[in-house]
């Protein structure tokens, strides 16, 4: 039985720094897009976290995109914003998604990360694999059934204790 708690938690995206990512021992980040680059009804991300892409890019993380979203064009222009790969419809907590992500950024799975807003899609997922788990203040709590979503997750909210 797994207890969905994440490893980290952040306010947003653009608090995760390379030095950060050293130090948990991180190379490739998989990123959740809805509520985490961006809220779900807007099309791109904002000038914050497109900087924070770059200079992810440039700090040489690997970067892929997992969204549980369906739409493969949403999906896809996201990942063409960052140049990156990405999956759609990943079916997060799934393991699948989260493991074929890992082997197409050529490492293994305790070296990603996956960044999302979400305990039982993202933090779960990550956490079935043996990734870390960072978890980021969602951007959709604008959505009507965010005080549920909220209510479900709130015994998860808080970090791990032992790694
Ligand atoms: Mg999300």
């Amino acid at each position: 039985m797994i207890f969905p708690f994440p490893h980290e938690i952040y306010e947003s995206v653009s608090d995760i720094t390379p030095r950060e990512l050293e130090r948990l021992g991180i190379e490739g980040l998989l990123l959740d897009i809805d509520g985490t680059l961006a809220r779900t009804d807007t099309p791109r991300p904002d000038d914050n976290v497109m900087s924070w892409l770059r200079l992810m890019e440039k700090s040489g993380i690997k970067l892929y995109i997992l969204s549980n979203n369906k739409s493969p064009e949403r999906t896809k222009s996201y990942a063409g914003l960052i140049g990156c790969r990405w999956s759609h419809r990943s079916r997060k907590p799934s393991k699948k998604g989260f493991l074929e992500a890992a082997q197409s950024l050529g490492l293994p799975p305790e070296r990603c990360a996956i960044v999302g807003d979400q305990i039982y899609t993202d933090v779960l997922g990550g956490l079935r694999c043996g990734m870390k788990t960072l978890m980021v203040q969602t951007l959709d709590s604008y959505l009507w059934y965010f005080p549920l979503r909220r209510l479900v997750e709130l015994p998860f909210r808080y970090r791990r204790k032992n790694g």
